[in-house]
């Protein structure tokens, strides 16, 4: 009989169990084919942070200095206060529980060899984007930060039969290191099984032009896009009828670091508009793929038929992570409340400056709803083609607010047709909506590798390595990046109206427990 074991390495944050993960056990329970999954994310995080508050201390063997040693005496009331609701009613202390945690993980690892946060992995070592330092992670485990764990986790695993198949599913850039030093181990320890690698990180590697398989030997198959069919189909088993139901209790929900079960739930892949300019869905032509609206709204019911907010296998909060919300599935969840409250990225359209419309959502399970404004220049926006209307988009910040749903605004600066006054006017678009604004994210442009667009631009190497998915470019107005950086730092944050919203933002977790803030402390 074949058994699969599937592994999310770190490093991402600790809050939520991975949607890809749960539906490839979903996949495979409907099969019968009997799999074992693990977040070694989160038990590797909390073995660190164990183990450097209360146990053999760091790999570094430092002294401690004061906040060290107060995190580490704090440590688990820390732990339990973002376990709870009452985590999230004053800032203060939410954000002390979260600094003094991540205090004691930066501190369980040497600081000259690999610095860690609650959101990111840094190894100066090696490189996440160059081939030749991945297989070497692989070839050296016990480099790993997370060895002592993942030594004393993995061969324990099979309960009665070595796994046949070990899947890894690497999303992210903060998890590559990680992830083949897991891969390297497995190896090792698991010579007979195949290994398969898949996630959304590995999707954009092979659909680079250039793409060529750095990793024969060490991994046995590489899977782009969706996870199920292939992964089914390595296993020689057909896959049969509508998706299967995601499995969510494979993960010990308890455990994850927010007041109870966040749902992570995919209604599609891809964007629907796909349109913007340097935007990777754009960039890489990736599919819309949507999950259909009658699909969602019954899955999404399910877990509303075993709401029962006493248990922990009950959601408290349903994560969309679509790019971009389809309008239809807004009206469709109207329509059909999942019963429990919901956020995602949405784009600014007609339907979401009507106060009747944002009341029905509210009253629908909306809590927040994520908005990639850009920028407050018009002409941006349209070079840009992100078919947004800056005046509709203020209104919609007003209504959606004014309707009870926190704003979550997301600001891109220095992109190529942006000058500095297009800067400063996105700087006065916040100043004048800093009232409907809840929250802020701030980032600088990263130009795609591959694209349309990037072939219109001067670029040089961003990371050099043959995995990179960016380049640098020289901005047509000598709008550079360090410009861009002084810009923000010295004048866009210092703002006293931004800087007012950007303390709002929770350290490392911020999009992630956002809701929580206005859910509990509002009691909206
Ligand atoms: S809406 Fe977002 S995901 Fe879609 S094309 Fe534009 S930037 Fe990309």
């Amino acid at each position: 009989m074949q058994s699969v074991l599937l592994i999310h390495p770190p490093l991402v944050k600790p809050s939520e169990p991975p949607a890809g993960l749960a539906r490839l056990a979903g996949a495979l329970k409907r099969h019968q084919i009997a799999c074992t999954v693990v977040d070694a994310n989160l038990e590797g995080l909390l073995y660190l942070l164990n183990r450097r508050a209360f146990g053999a201390g760091s790999d570094a063997g430092d002294i401690d200095d004061t906040w060290t040693k107060r995190a580490c005496r704090h440590l688990d009331a820390h732990l339990r206060l973002l376990r709870s609701r009452k985590g999230y009613i004053s800032t203060d202390r939410y954000k002390r529980a979260v600094l003094d945690i991540n205090r004691v993980l930066g501190k369980s690892v040497p600081a000259d060899a690999v610095r860690l946060s609650l959101s990111d992995y840094e190894d100066r070592r090696r490189s996440p984007v160059r081939s030749p330092d991945l297989i070497a992670a692989a070839e050296m485990p016990a480099d790993n930060p997370f060895f002592g764990y993942f030594k004393a986790r993995f061969p324990l695993l099979p309960e009665k039969e070595q796994p046949s198949w070990i899947g890894f599913s690497l999303n992210y850039l903060s998890q590559a290191l990680c992830c083949f030093a897991m891969i390297g181990f497995m190896r090792e320890i698991f010579p007979a099984a195949k290994i398969v690698l898949g996630g959304g990180l590995v999707t954009s590697w092979m659909q680079r032009p250039d793409w060529r398989n750095p990793f024969e030997g060490l991994v046995d198959e590489l899977i782009a896009g969706p996870g199920e069919a292939p992964l089914l189909a390595f296993l020689g088993v057909a896959c049969n009828g509508t998706p299967a139901a995601p499995d969510y209790s494979v993960f010990p929900l308890p455990d994850y670091l927010s007041p109870g079960f966040i749902l992570s739930y995919s209604a599609s892949s891809g964007c629907y508009w796909r349109r913007c300019a340097f935007c990777p869905e754009k960039a890489e032509a990736n599919a819309y793929r949507p999950v259909s609206d009658d699909h969602v709204i019954n899955e999404l019911a399910q877990w509303n038929v075993f709401h029962d907010p006493g248990k922990t296998t009950s959601p408290v909060l349903i994560h969309l992570l679509d790019n971009a919300i389809r309008p239809s599935l807004l009206r469709q969840m109207i329509l059909n409340p999942p019963g429990i409250p919901w956020y995602g990225f949405a784009r600014i359209s007609k339907d979401l400056k009507d106060p009747e419309f944002c009341l029905a959502l509210k009253r629908a399970g909306c809590a927040m709803l994520k908005l990639g404004i850009e920028s407050g220049s018009q002409r941006v926006l349209d070079e840009l083609e992100k078919g947004i209307d800056l005046k509709m988009a203020a209104d919609a910040l007003k209504t959606l607010h004014q309707a009870g749903i926190a704003t979550y605004v997301y600001l891109l600066f220095g992109t190529p047709p942006e000058q500095e006054p297009d800067a400063s006017q996105t700087l006065n678009f916040v100043i004048r909506h800093q009232e409907w604004i809840d929250f802020l994210n701030v980032a600088i442009f990263n130009l795609p590798a591959f694209g349309p667009d990037t072939e219109k631009l001067n670029t040089g190497d961003f990371y050099e390595g043959d995995l990179s998915l960016y380049r640098t470019f020289s901005h047509p107005s000598g709008w550079d990046r360090p410009k861009v950086r002084q810009f923000l730092d010295r004048v866009l944050k210092r703002h006293p109206a931004v800087a007012a919203i950007l303390r709002r933002d929770p350290p490392y977790f911020t999009s992630n427990h956002a809701p929580f803030f206005w859910l509990y402390r509002y009691g909206t």
